[in-house]
């Protein structure tokens, strides 16, 4: 398949890696280019900026196809050194870039000056149209199905998609609710360049996560997510478990919920430990309704080339059967 994705970032397959915090690491990254998608390094999840050019330039000795870096701008515990992050991905020589969260405008003089290729991922319209206007060069549009932040306007992609593709001129992916080769399809028809995936690829042999994890999302159905955060206006779609059931129950008490009252349940380094160590309750992780789709745990190589073939066919049989009838 060819489309202005696939070209734009020099990829066989429109199919790419979403960021994904404890999870993109080198290993998943590359397992996605090689298998001919756009795998992605999570900037967070290094600890520091030169811990992340240390990651890159493992990644590159594991593939030699293009891979990219996310920088996600959301509130967290600890302050990040964005700028720092951001130098370091110049400095290491990458060609495409991932924002996430806020306005990337701060950062476009330095990504664009290097000549890199900014993707940002929008959960709106509006932030898609201003996206463009600043000069990213392709946005991730992210339904409400999608896995992490989802924003607080609560539009699907099926809405999302199609105002997209009226309005954009640059390219964009879908993102959110995607995991097999109808979403593809379904993406591609709804005017969409490709799709991102992440909590698809999370359930993959390459994914560097306790199986455990991985065996509960296959059993997991679409119902199995919870949105946590709403009352912050910073809102998280994470897998329904003990955790986020404690997080909705301190939410939902009469008053003002303070992050304070739920910082030591939703810590970021619970969710590695809980990805590490495969006890579910250890603290929250991300997923998306379309955990509900997954019922196995393939390769990169073997989840992309089905998916693509399977988009394919669709298209080319189905659909092709349907409108030449
Ligand atoms: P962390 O340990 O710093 O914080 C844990 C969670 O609490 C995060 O979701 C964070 O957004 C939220 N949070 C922190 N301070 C807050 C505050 N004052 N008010 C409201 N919410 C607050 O984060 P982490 O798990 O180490 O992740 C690092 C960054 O990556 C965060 O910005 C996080 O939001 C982001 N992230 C994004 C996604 C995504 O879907 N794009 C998924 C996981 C993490």
């Amino acid at each position: 398949m060819q489309t202005r994705v696939t070209e734009m970032l020099g990829i066989k397959h429109p199919v790419v890696q979403g960021g994904m915090q404890w999870v993109g690491l080198a290993g998943l990254a590359s397992a996605v280019s090689n298998a001919g998608g756009l795998g992605i390094i999570t900037g967070l999840t290094q600890p520091t900026p030169e811990d992340l050019v240390k990651e890159i330039a493992l990644c590159r000795e594991m593939t030699d196809k293009p891979f990219a870096v996310n920088l996600t701008i959301l509130p967290t515990i600890k302050p990040v050194p964005y700028e720092e992050y951001a130098q370091a991905i110049v400095d290491s020589g990458i060609k495409i870039v991932e924002t996430a969260g806020r306005n990337p405008e701060p950062f476009l003089p330095l990504f664009k000056g290097a000549g890199i290729t900014v993707i940002h991922k929008c959960t709106s319209i509006r932030h898609s149209l201003k996206a463009e206007r600043i000069g990213c060069d392709m946005v991730s549009v992210d339904g409400f199905e999608c896995a992490g932040h989802p924003g607080e306007d609560d539009v699907t992609n099926m809405i999302l998609l199609p105002l997209a593709a009226r309005r954009l001129k640059i390219p964009f992916l879908a993102s959110g609710g995607l995991g097999d080769g109808r979403g593809l399809a379904a993406a591609l028809a709804m005017g969409a360049d490709g799709m991102n995936m992440g909590t698809r690829f999370m359930v993959t042999k390459e994914a560097p996560i306790h199986e455990k994890v991985k065996q509960k999302m296959v059993e997991a159905s679409e119902l199995d997510t919870s949105l946590i955060y709403r009352t912050l206006r910073n809102t998280a779609r994470v897998f329904k478990n003990d955790v986020a059931e404690q997080v909705l129950e301190i939410e939902a008490k009469p008053g003002e919920t303070k992050f304070e009252d739920i910082q030591a349940l939703v810590a970021g380094v619970k969710g590695r430990e809980l990805f590490e160590s495969g006890d579910l309750d250890n603290g929250i992780w991300s997923a998306g309704m379309v955990v509900g789709l997954i019922d196995d745990i393939p390769s990169c190589e073997e989840l992309i080339i089905r998916i693509v073939e399977e988009a394919e066919a669709i298209i080319n049989q189905r659909l092709g059967d349907m409108a030449s009838a």
